[in-house]
């Protein structure tokens, strides 16, 4: 892949920065297509057995973002030769309406993974809706019961974010046991089952959230960092141990000029894009990072496409459990 995260006027670059090397660009993208030539071998081998796994994916309503990604869902599911299925409510529907739509998708022998695209609209109990996901069904790895095998460390479905992450790091051979992690965050869905699987990969775990004290001292001590903050740019490079692992999970749209400005400084191509179509992705990472640690995986194009990746990953990985095979591909 061709990163356009380098800067390409290395006299804008701060002297501090310029004596070291950048980062080892952590890419999400040659890492999906490995792993979706491996899920190809899987599901051949199990269409072979006259199994074909199938996601279902239930988006409620007209949310645009939510929308782009369900069909990119649905396009990975394609592509890999999955079934899928496209389950499309209006925007009004009651709790009542998705608690029956889950349990049907539950009992059709047919559907491997259940998918709900969150935010679903406030009158709907989203809690009450997951929880009502087949936790062998629960690809999102959000049910209480795969939380509680993964803090346990038993064998079960697990959020695709973190999974995602920590795919990344085996793939690029970061060496994880005996290492020194800090996680920045503490949400359900990715800082605590990050810190889970950091920690039963023998890391040494730290985990950090807003009320966090000196954290730029805390991150100065860690060998890897994982931003999940949503906060754009705000890990700055000099907190970064040099040599460090940075896994940037962070996804924000910047849209404030003077910001982009600022945080793209260094980044003179980038900040053409910027100018052009008025918005960016920047991670919780300063992009000035790459310039600090020793691997870096960059927004967009390092954890955005591990998401999915891992959603995928974990669809064919229920279909086995579901069918008591337990060798997986990729994930936990
Ligand atoms: P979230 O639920 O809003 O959690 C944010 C966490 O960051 C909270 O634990 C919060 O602490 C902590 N935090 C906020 N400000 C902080 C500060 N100044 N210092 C230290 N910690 C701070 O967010 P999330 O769902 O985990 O997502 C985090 C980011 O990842 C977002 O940008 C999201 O868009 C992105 N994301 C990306 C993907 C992907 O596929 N690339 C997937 C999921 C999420 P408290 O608990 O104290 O409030």
């Amino acid at each position: 892949m061709k990163w356009e995260g380098l800067p390409q006027i290395r006299s804008t670059v701060p002297l501090c920065y310029s004596l070291s090397m950048p980062a080892r660009i952590l890419d999400g993208l040659k890492i999906r297509d490995e792993i979706f030539g491996e899920l190809k071998t899987e599901i051949g081998k199990l269409s072979a057995q006259g199994i074909r796994p199938g996601l279902a994916a239930v988006l409620v309503g007209e949310n645009p973002a939510s929308q782009l990604y369900v069909k990119s869902k649905i396009a990975a599911c394609e592509e890999l030769g999955m079934a899928s299925w496209l389950h499309a409510p209006a925007a009004a529907v009651s709790t009542e309406y998705m608690l029956q739509l889950i349990r049907d998708l539950n009992e059709d022998a047919n559907v491997d993974g259940i998918l709900v695209q969150l935010p679903l609209p406030t009158q709907i109990g989203s809690k009450r809706v997951l929880e009502a996901v087949d936790p062998a069904k629960d690809v999102d790895g959000f049910h209480p019961l795969n939380l509680g095998r993964l803090v346990s460390n038993r064998l079960g479905l697990v959020a695709c974010t973190p999974a995602g992450c920590m795919e990344m790091l085996r793939r690029y051979q970061i060496a994880i046991e005996g290492a020194n992690a800090v996680v920045l965050g503490r949400s359900d869905i990715v800082g605590k089952p990050m810190a889970l699987l950091l920690m039963h990969a023998n890391a040494t775990v730290t985990i950090c959230h807003s009320k966090t004290r000196e954290l730029a001292e805390v991150v100065r001590r860690a060998d890897i960092v994982v931003a999940a903050m949503g906060k754009a740019g705000y890990v700055q490079a000099d907190w970064i141990r040099p040599g460090a692992a940075v896994i940037d999970v962070g996804t924000n749209r910047v849209t404030d000029a003077s910001e982009a400005e600022k945080l793209l400084k260094n980044f003179p191509q980038r900040l053409e894009k910027f100018r052009a179509k008025g918005n960016v992705l920047i991670g919780d990472v300063h992009p000035d990072a790459v310039f600090t640690a020793g691997a870096l995986s960059p927004v967009p194009g390092g954890v955005g496409p591990m998401t999915i990746t891992m959603l995928m990953s974990n669809t064919v990985k229920a279909a086995k459990l579901r069918r008591g095979k337990s060798s997986v591909v990729a994930g936990h």
